[in-house]
């Protein structure tokens, strides 16, 4: 069930906020133990906020829109005297004194924090393998990733251990594991949605957006998050229209762009191209005129975002010194040698990874050729979309190559893992909202992502267009039986 049918059972009585989030926190008890998708479940203050939402109701006050549901929130995200840990050793015990713009404006509309998901380290990775706590599983099949780096806050949507959830999305943390666990999954424009509070990877590229089980429900998690925040000097001023209200609009004569690199991508599951395409052929029954476009460059986005990503990275991860806060090693030395060894028992090796490529390729007689290089590729993306959207007015491309693949599948490969986001990147690296939302499943029963995408700020017409398509598809009323899918 969505965010406005429980709003409903709520404000008719049938059900109190209580009750809503006891019920959550026993689906989180009995289904936790396989999938691990919260760091922290946050029982005692879920349960009290739900007691003072169910008061407040009975005193007859008017409540805000998101009164007493219960919400997951990726743990890289700061809630204050809540530890925000990143997955990292190096926050094991960081307990922020702030919090976050996004989960601020959650709690004003009245939404309830049930605990804090598990991601990659630092939300770099595709599967939650990188997590320093151990990965979360996929609720479809527990031998399978939930994908990343949001995977917990994905797994979480899935399994039914919150109604909804925020995460990241850097190159494509949040679609892909939308896309994994057969949930919807938004990625703004870049600045729609404040980063405050936000623990920075790539901050040319990082954007938050939810989870959820709807289309519209994506739409009303967006609506609280979205606007103006002095604090995020990147966070656009543009007002924010009603994305639920949009919804409605037909889609009938509306263009849609069939990225055809995208489906000739090496490595795409010939099973994920055929869903993709009777989903486009769906939107073309309903009105929708099916357009070939070529985007030349797309291909080379992996290639620019592991140059650029990287790079920011190794600036944004600077800050962990051993000094200020975070980790600091035990042993002695001098001062350098101290953060030294701070840093490498801190960190992963997967953050130690990214570190490395992004102090090289900013490095002295280097940044020419590698940096300054990706960002005019870049550019080259940007303006390939940018021709996109002259002849089209929406984008569609499968979210993920491939459905969710095994445990250590790529572990001893982090390029193969890195060709996991190729369908993803290319929207963040022009700044783009995209979304990704269910469009069928595979022999074995694994949910495949179809992946649409707009021009700058037009969140109501993808959400406009996924809902449609949604409503009209019905994919999770032919989905197999999952022991951890309710
Ligand atoms: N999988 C990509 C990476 O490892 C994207 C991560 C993200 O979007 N945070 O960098």
């Amino acid at each position: 069930m969505g965010i406005a049918e429980w709003r409903g059972r709520l404000e008719r009585g049938e059900v109190s906020a209580r009750e809503l989030t006891d019920q959550h926190l026993a689906r989180i008890e009995a289904v936790e133990g396989t999938l691990h998708s919260f760091l922290e479940v946050t029982a005692e203050r879920a349960r009290a906020d739900a007691d003072r939402i169910d008061a407040a109701r009975a005193a007859g006050e008017s409540l805000p829109p998101l009164a007493g549901i219960p919400l997951a929130i990726k743990d890289n995200l700061c809630t204050k005297g809540i530890r925000t840990t990143c997955s990292s050793r190096m926050l094991e015990h960081f307990v922020p004194p702030y919090e976050s713009t996004v989960t601020e404006r959650l709690w004003q509309a009245g939404g309830i924090l049930i605990g804090k998901t598990n991601l990659d380290e630092f939300a770099m990775g595709s599967s939650t393998e990188t997590s320093a706590f151990g990965p979360s599983r996929n609720p479809w099949d527990p031998e399978r990733v939930p994908g990343g780096s949001s995977g917990g806050s994905a797994a979480a949507v899935a399994a039914g251990e919150c109604v909804a959830s925020l995460g990241s999305d850097t190159g494509g943390s949040i679609r892909q594991p939308a896309a994994f666990c057969g949930v919807v999954g938004l990625k703004p424009t870049y600045g729609r949605v404040s980063r405050w509070g936000l623990v920075a990877f790539a901050s040319s590229l990082d954007q938050v957006g939810p989870f959820s089980t709807s289309v519209a429900d994506a739409a009303e998690l967006l609506q609280v998050i979205a606007g103006e925040d002095r604090r995020d000097g990147t966070c656009l001023r543009a007002p924010v229209p009603d994305y639920s209200a949009a919804l409605q609009a037909p889609v009938k004569g509306l263009r849609v762009g069939l990225v055809k690199e995208c489906f000739e991508a090496d490595g795409l599951d010939p099973q994920v191209k055929s869903s993709v395409l009777a989903a486009a052929a769906q939107l073309e029954a309903l009105g929708c005129e099916l357009v070939e476009v070529s985007c030349p460059r797309f291909n080379d986005g992996i290639a620019t975002y592991y140059v650029i990503a990287p790079s920011e990275a190794s600036a944004n991860l600077a800050r962990y010194d051993g000094v200020k806060y975070g980790y600091r090693s035990e042993q002695a030395g001098s001062l350098a040698e101290m953060t030294a060894r701070s840093r490498a028992e801190g960190f992963g090796d997967e953050v130690q990874r990214r570190i490395l490529i992004g102090t090289y390729a900013l490095s002295a007689g280097y940044v020419d050729a590698y940096y300054k290089k990706a960002q005019q590729v870049r550019t080259l993306i940007r303006r390939d979309f940018d021709a996109a959207f002259g002849a089209v007015d929406v984008l569609l491309t499968p979210t993920s190559p491939t459905t969710a693949f095994r445990f250590g599948a790529h572990a001893e490969d982090p390029l193969a893992m890195y060709l996991a986001d190729l369908l993803t990147i290319p929207a963040n690296m022009a700044g783009l909202p995209a979304i990704s939302l269910p469009c069928g499943f595979d022999d074995g029963g694994l949910p495949i992502g179809l992946q649409l995408i707009t021009g700058v700020l037009e969140e109501p017409r993808l959400l406009q267009v996924a809902h449609h398509y949604e409503q009209a598809a019905r994919v999770m009323d032919t989905r197999p039986t999952a022991a951890l899918v309710p």
